[in-house]
């Protein structure tokens, strides 16, 4: 992808600070830095998000974040680490590449996540499962 930023990063055409590459992932401090050793975990094959991943990136990713999330945990001894991963402009997403982020947390950090809980009664949870059931038959 031409103007992708991240594809770029990925073809070395623009700088980035790296901490890990191997075949199908590359991991680079996030420029913004919410806390400090904030990581992008990405893809190196262009895919805009989750749904465009093929099985072998999905599991690149995972297993390059599982590794990347330990050395930061060690490098910075963080309270917690959330895993952050956006889908579309409706999730917050706003690079369009497949990326994760590995993010340091600490208690009143000002990270917030709002999580409007619903709490339905039981058979609409199993009316929702059997709607995702279905398509994973
Ligand atoms: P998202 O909202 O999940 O799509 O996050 C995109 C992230 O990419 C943001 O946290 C940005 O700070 C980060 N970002 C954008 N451009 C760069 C860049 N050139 N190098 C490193 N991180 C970047
Ligand atoms: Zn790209």
């Amino acid at each position: 992808m031409t103007d992708c930023v991240f594809c770029k990063i990925v073809a070395g055409q623009i700088p980035s600070t790296k901490v890990h590459e191997d075949q199908h992932t590359l991991a680079f401090m996030d420029i913004g830095q919410v806390n400090p050793g904030h990581v992008l975990v990405a893809v190196k094959r262009h895919a805009a998000n989750l749904f465009e991943l093929d099985a072998e990136q999905a599991e690149a990713a995972a297993r390059t974040c599982h590794r990347v999330a330990q050395a930061i945990r060690e490098a910075f001894a963080p309270e917690g680490l959330s895993v952050y991963q956006a889908n579309g402009r409706a999730a917050g997403q706003t690079v369009y590449h497949y990326h994760v982020h590995l993010l340091p947390r600490h208690a009143g950090d000002g990270m917030e996540l709002t999580w409007p809980v619903k709490n339905p009664p039981r058979e609409t949870l199993a009316g929702y499962a059997e709607k995702i059931k279905a398509r994973l038959a």
